[in-house]
């Protein structure tokens, strides 16, 4: 037989996950000539697009739009997607390697990161990760509870999740109802009790990590007024030399300067209140059994010997009572059996996209990774595009060394062969199709983009109703 990568002998490449870096590591190698490659896009749910689906605010429906591209990808020749397929569970990594020779893994940061301060576990103190998947009809938090008769949420983080939940807790019924929010947290969220949602940021405004845009979006909510206060945004001496210094960062500069705005802006007596505060970290939880307040200390921001900041307790203490608390303070990556994992960072272990064999040794060849599972969660979404390009660049060079895994199976017939031996009931492209136009159906009589199934069983069972899903 001819070498890997032509027409005979094409380059058969399973990509794990399907979120946006899946699409763009799938794009970058069907793109590719004149080598011939061919791309099996796994994923543990029936629906694709990772984050795009499941993370980005609902309200914030033009960012969803890039799945439009993604699709452009699915319809290439040599592409086919294969939902609720769970690696770990319904194939292992070996099964991979005895079918493909590369795997690109794209499954991102599953999971979120813990504060580890006391009370943490009481009722009404959340991950903002999983209130995001259960206000987008993520079936892993569909029966997960928020208490949102509470006059005031506390919200941990400086990031734009910080804001996109913080916005979610702000919008109206109305702004609600045209969105596709799950209809579970619509019904919560439409009537909710909270009147005050506080913004915590451990270090002060010229380090949080917002971009201007979804900052600027907390002071122009249809029903809640932006509260900052003008003495929690002054500057210290190192943040007011870095802002003038020709270095700055003009985001960081902008968001500045849209403090300040906000710092000016008179309250307009809008029934809710965005409040956002600096230098404060929360040091203790408490309540009886679920949470009654929060206790916040006072930071001040000390100089690391490589010059960032860091926030240092002051020792100051005040309590704010507050029934909900979202700690949005980054997601971190959960490992698979198998591959190399990188437990301080929560990354796999990688050298600029190939997989290691091990701390310390070389790459492990034909084991890729790219998108949040490879670099941490940042970013936004077009990010993985380049991180995607980096990591292909590496692989086909690779191919072209020689360099990827001989295996024994590489039919395509070969892999949903063994997935049906395992009964595993696994969704194609169509069936996603399938499923797309049954939300989007069910939202058209509400003027609503789409009503997003929870269940996976919902999921399958309208995947089902296409031709060959
Ligand atoms: P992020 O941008 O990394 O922000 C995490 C925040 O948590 C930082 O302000 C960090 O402060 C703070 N933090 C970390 N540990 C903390 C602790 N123990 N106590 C208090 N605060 C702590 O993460 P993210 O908000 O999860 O967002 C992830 C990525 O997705 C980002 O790149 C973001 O831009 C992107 N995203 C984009 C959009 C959009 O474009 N609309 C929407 C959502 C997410 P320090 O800086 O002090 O560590």
């Amino acid at each position: 037989m001819s070498a890997p990568g032509t027409p005979d002998n094409p380059i058969r490449v399973a990509v794990i996950g399907a979120g946006p870096a899946g699409f763009y590591a799938s794009e970058h190698l069907l793109k590719h000539e004149p080598l011939e490659i061919e791309v099996d896009l796994f994923d543990r749910l029936p629906t694709p697009f990772g984050l795009v689906r499941g993370g980005v605010a609902p309200d914030h429906p033009k960012i969803k739009s890039v799945t439009r591209v993604y699709e452009k990808t699915a319809a290439r020749e040599g592409f086919r997607f294969f939902g609720n397929v769970k690696l770990g569970e319904d194939i292992s990594v070996s099964d991979l390697e005895s079918h493909y020779h590369a795997i690109v893994y794209t499954f991102g940061a599953e999971t979120d990161r813990h504060l580890g301060i006391p009370g943490e576990d009481l009722t009404g103190s959340h991950a903002a990760t999983a209130f995001v998947g259960w206000y987008n009809a993520h079936p892993d938090y569909a029966d997960e509870s928020f208490d949102l008769q509470t006059k005031r949420a506390v919200v941990i983080g400086n990031g734009n999740v910080a804001t996109d939940v913080a916005r979610m807790l702000a919008l109206t019924e109305a702004e609600l109802r045209e969105t596709d929010t799950a209809d579970h947290a619509i019904e919560g969220l439409a009537g909710n009790a909270i009147e005050e949602i506080v913004v915590l940021g451990r270090r002060g405004p010229a380090q949080a990590a917002f971009t201007n845009p979804e900052l600027r979006e907390l002071g122009e909510m249809e029903q809640a007024d932006i509260v900052v206060d003008p003495a929690e945004i002054e500057l210290d001496d190192q943040s007011k030399a870095y802002l003038d210094s020709d270095d700055a960062d003009i985001t960081t500069r902008k968001n500045v300067e849209i403090l300040n705005e906000f710092a000016k802006k008179p309250l307009e007596g809008k029934p809710k209140r965005i409040v956002l505060r600096f230098l404060r970290s929360p040091i203790e939880l408490q309540g009886d059994g679920r949470l009654e307040k929060v206790v916040i200390g006072r930071n001040e921001l000390v100089e690391r010997e490589d010059g960032t900041l860091r926030a240092n307790d002051t020792g100051d203490r005040e309590e704010l009572e507050c029934g909900l608390l979202l700690r949005s303070v980054g997601y971190t990556g959960i490992g698979v059996e198998g591959v190399a994992f990188d437990e301080r960072r929560g990354t796999i272990l990688n050298a600029d996209g190939r997989v290691l064999e091990a701390e310390g040794n070389g790459p492990r060849p034909g084991h890729y990774t790219s998108g949040w599972i490879k670099r941490g969660p940042s970013g936004v979404i077009g990010t993985n595009k380049k991180c995607a390009q980096e990591t292909v660049s590496h692989l086909l060079s690779d191919a072209e060394a020689g360099n990827l895994h001989a295996p024994e199976a590489p039919d395509p017939d070969a892999i949903e062969e063994l997935l049906r031996e395992r009964e595993v009931d696994f969704v194609s492209f169509a069936g996603w199709q399938a499923i797309d136009a049954a939300e989007v159906a069910r939202g058209e009589p509400q003027g609503r983009p789409r009503v997003k199934f929870v269940r996976v069983e919902e999921m399958l069972e309208a995947a089902r109703e296409s031709v060959g899903g």
